[in-house]
């Protein structure tokens, strides 16, 4: 992004598309369930939550976090795992993600934890979270991609950990304590 002058633009996350992403025409006013026509080719438009996948891996009775490389909240603590592509399923995302970050084969264990709705960060758009407790099949985590490195933490060092975001040491005690 460097040398590129970015512009501060506000964002209100409920607000609804304002011209048809496949044509570009101004969009109808927004009908109560948020939603808005397009009066060219007649598409509806809604504005949702974008699902993104993370994981706790266990390992010994340890959680591994990963400390951010980048913006927003760099080097503070969070979790592997990043958005959904389009049409893909959350189990192939998280395995995909592990893959990318940390250069490990995972398994899931167990069912979906489902944290609370959040935004990413304070001016971001809202996340539809889905959590998964894994384990490591193949590989040593070996931080690529968007993590700097990797730590391995107890049940008893959750509550002092610099996590990014609350909701991800929610989930990082939520899967030790199901251990
Ligand atoms: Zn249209």
């Amino acid at each position: 992004m460097s040398g590129v002058a970015r512009e501060e633009v506000p964002f209100s996350p409920t607000e609804p598309y304002r011209f048809c992403p496949a044509d570009g025409t101004r969009l109808g006013e927004p009908r109560p369930s948020g939603g808005a026509s397009c009066p060219h080719c007649g598409r509806s438009w809604y504005r949702s939550s974008a699902p993104a996948v993370g994981t706790v891996i266990v390992e010994d009775g340890r959680a591994l976090v990963t400390v951010r490389a980048g913006e927003p909240e760099k080097g503070r603590l969070d979790l592997p795992g990043g958005f959904l592509e389009v049409g893909e399923h959350p189990m192939d995302g998280i395995v995909r993600e592990a893959r990318e970050e940390l250069g490990v084969e995972i398994e899931v264990v167990g069912d979906p934890i489902l944290p609370e709705i959040h935004t990413y960060g304070p001016d971001g758009g809202y996340v539809l979270p889905i959590g998964f407790r894994a384990r490591i099949v193949s590989g040593d985590p070996n931080p690529t991609d968007d993590v700097a490195d990797v730590r391995w933490i107890s049940l008893e060092e959750v509550d002092d950990a610099d996590f990014a975001w609350e909701h991800d040491r929610r989930m990082v005690r939520a899967a030790l304590e199901d251990a």
